[in-house]
């Protein structure tokens, strides 16, 4: 029954049908019972006409028509129906289908009328109301809960709006029994969450009867959708685990312990050796390690990579990391090289630059085993690149790089070696188990000991003498600040143009010789770039005006001020990137968030959030909130955009709820083998099936 084309629908045919294919996707009846209402009304209320006001979300009222006409001419001609009940009257209002709607509504009939109000001229009126006649049957359909169904133009000019979806759905519904809907969890899986039927939930999901209904119909919905994604990738993992043997590093060795104990510049944080320890039993376990490194922005995440990179050399391995950015990459080499001054370990670093003749050096030296560790940017994946007996790959700023080429490292050995994959930008718990949901995941919840809080304020353009004054004091305390610049694509021209300028006045403000600027941005060459760096880092300069290519990683302990010019052009998670590049010394850091004097709500409460909060995990959370899951990256292959019910800005329990259930299920029955779990196996497939089907229409 639910693969019967949408036109055999009572009330639908081939024209309504045609429109609903192309705007909706709704080619079956089962399509059409998955496109769930977008909110509900509360219909159970009648007001009178006196309490008519505008900021109502709804009104419904019943009553008789007075009068109606059809009045102005061609654009402008509408039909206007004066509505009256005991308390007075307003006017109903039909700009389109006024033809049709004026032959229908009769003179002396009683009406429900239902809309939203709005004041012309000092009165009131509804424009397009719902209006139904008052029968036995229609005042039983009102409700608490009327579901509202997202239309569009094209599909409201054929009479489907929210109130004709909702009538194709109720003929539909009222056809459906329990035979055509097939369970898609099984019998302790709905026992376990107390969970009611798919039968149930589709039927209550488009019509509650009361808020407990709806709630049921909403809880069991959600819960699926999550659970299959679960399902998924917690199935994936145990595939991986069990066909992809990983290299064991059995020993802590000669390298690991010689650093640990003479060359360590400091004490670990107890998150770092947590998550060390974590790393060791992975890379000992012969499994192949797939571990998502967490950790804010300068909670030391390069030392726990680099500490790794030495076990696997202690095993006979090589190792290599990967960076984002030129800069980051060269900063890696250059942290690695003096922390390893005094061990015979031979580096090398990779990059776009490097020069043909270093490059073939590099190649055979990796090949013959003499590199042990190599650091670089995209540089190192291509295919030229071999090593030896690679063990560990290290990623570094993951949210840069895509799934293809986390793809392409694994296979640079005969078994994939080991992959840490290190992120500094926080991904809310809900997301990182959904779209790493196959990896696992480690927590550096603990900044090294000593550092200060920094200090955000927010202010307009206005203030900018203020913020000069505050520079200088700063400069004068030994103190270095940068001064980042958007640059967003579409207006190139325009930013460098804002880039220039603002370097132009501040060389007026902050003139030689007693002041010196750094510049730095996307367009420079590398070798200026790395001058002007270089420059900034030996404290030759006090400022640097920069793009945002210094936006992850590089880390310079003396910088200790971080204005952010245009602030509201950038997002959440990138202004706590940048804010991170200062509180790196023992020295009180700040952020100054400018922006311009008008500021949508989003934007103000992006500053209100940067100025409230350090912590990367919970800013991320609002992040999540304001964006929503679909602009976040890697969205697409992580099954999110199957949800249609489920949001995981806030759902995140029921996440929780789904993920356990899946991976108890799992535990018990991990190939989907007894009978109780077929139903999982069959939905499993057939859900393959239909993305594959996508992706051709794709
Ligand atoms: P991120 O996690 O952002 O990559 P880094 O690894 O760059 O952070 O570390 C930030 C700074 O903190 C570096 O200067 C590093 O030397 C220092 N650091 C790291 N771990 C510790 C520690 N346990 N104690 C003191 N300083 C540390
Ligand atoms: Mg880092």
């Amino acid at each position: 029954m639910l693969d019967t084309p949408i036109e055999y629908l009572k009330g639908i045919g081939p024209l309504r049908a045609e429109v609903l294919k192309k705007e909706l996707g709704i080619f079956l009846y089962r399509d059409l019972l998955s496109y769930y209402p977008f909110r509900y009304v509360d219909r159970s209320k009648f007001i009178s006409i006196r309490e008519v006001k505008d900021d109502l979300p709804g009104v419904q009222l019943r009553g008789f028509i007075e009068s109606m006409e059809v009045v102005g001419q061609k654009q402008a001609k509408r039909l206007v129906v004066i509505f009256r009940d005991k308390s007075g009257s307003i006017e109903l209002v039909w700009f389109k289908g006024y033809n049709w709607m004026a032959q229908k509504l009769q003179l002396g009939v009683e009406y429900i009328v239902y809309g939203k109000a709005s004041a012309f001229n000092g009165k009131f009126n509804l424009a397009h109301p719902d209006i139904e006649e008052v029968t036995e049957q229609s005042l039983s359909h009102q409700s608490a809960f009327q579901s509202v169904y997202n239309s569009s133009e094209k599909l409201k000019f054929k009479g489907l709006d929210s109130e004709g979806i909702r009538r194709s759905m109720r003929a539909l519904v009222s056809q459906l029994q329990l035979g055509h809907i097939t369970e898609t969890l099984s019998e302790e899986v709905l026992q376990d969450h107390q969970l009611i039927s798919n039968y149930e939930a589709l039927k209550y999901i488009h019509f509650p009867e009361n808020p407990e209904q709806l709630r049921r119909a909403e809880f069991r919905i959600k819960f699926e959708e999550l659970f299959y994604i679960q399902l998924r990738l917690l199935r994936l993992n145990k595939v991986r685990a069990h066909t992809v043997k990983g290299f064991v590093f059995p020993r802590v060795g000669e390298q690991f312990n010689v650093f640990f104990n003479k060359h360590l510049p400091f004490q670990l944080t107890n998150a770092q050796k947590r998550v060390l320890k974590e790393i060791r039993m992975d890379m000992g376990s012969g499994r192949q390690m797939n571990r998502l490194l967490q950790g804010d922005v300068g909670s030391g995440k390069t030392m726990v990579a680099l500490m790794s990179m030495l076990l696997a050399i202690d095993n006979d391995f090589q190792a290599c990391l990967m960076a984002p950015t030129e800069i980051l990459a060269q900063q890696h080499f250059a942290t690695f090289n003096e922390l390893l001054a005094a061990m015979p370990i031979e580096m090398a670093l990779l990059t776009g630059s490097s020069k043909t003749k270093e490059r073939r050096v590099i190649y055979a030296k990796l090949l013959n085993g003499d590199i042990k560790i190599l650091i670089g940017t995209h540089a190192l994946i291509e295919d030229i690149v071999k090593f030896k007996n690679i063990g560990l790959v290290v990623i570094d700023e993951q949210h840069r790089f895509g799934v293809a080429q986390r793809a392409k490292l694994r296979s640079k050995n005969t078994h994939p070696p080991h992959m840490l994959i290190m992120t500094a930008t926080p991904i809310p718990r809900t997301l990182a188990m959904t779209f790493y949901g196959d990896l696992d995941t480690s927590i550096i919840d603990e900044l090294p000991p000593g550092r200060k809080a920094i200090k955000t304020v927010h202010y307009k353009d206005s203030k900018r003498l203020r913020v000069n004054g505050f520079m200088k004091e700063q400069i004068a305390l030994g103190r270095q600040v940068y001064i980042v610049y958007p640059l967003i694509q579409e207006s190139e021209k325009m930013d460098y143009q804002n880039l220039q300028q603002g370097y132009d006045n501040l060389v007026l403000e902050f003139p030689p010789p007693n002041y010196q600027i750094s510049i730095v941005h996307g367009k420079l060459p590398n070798d200026k770039k790395d001058f002007e760096m270089q420059r900034f880092i030996k404290g030759e300069t006090q400022i640097m005006v920069a793009t945002t290519v210094i936006e992850v990683g590089v880390n310079i302990p003396n910088a200790s001020v971080m204005i952010i010019e245009s602030a509201e052009r950038f997002g959440l998670s990138q202004l706590h990137q940048l804010r991170g590049r200062v509180g790196r010394g023992a020295e009180q850091s700040y952020c100054i968030l400018m922006t311009g004097y008008k500021l949508g709500a989003d934007s103000r409460l992006r500053m209100e959030t940067m100025e409230r909060s350090n912590d990367g995990f919970e800013i991320s959370e609002v992040d999540l909130k304001l964006r929503g899951p679909g602009d976040i990256e890697g969205t697409q292959q992580s099954g999110v955009m199957d949800l249609k019910l489920a949001n995981l800005a806030q759902d995140g329990q029921i996440l929780q709820l789904a993920r356990q259930s899946a991976q108890t299920l799992l535990d018990e029955d991990e190939n989907l083998t007894l009978e109780k779990n077929k139903v999982y196996e069959r939905q499993l497939s057939a859900m393959q099936e239909s993305r594959k089907n996508w992706s051709k229409i794709g």
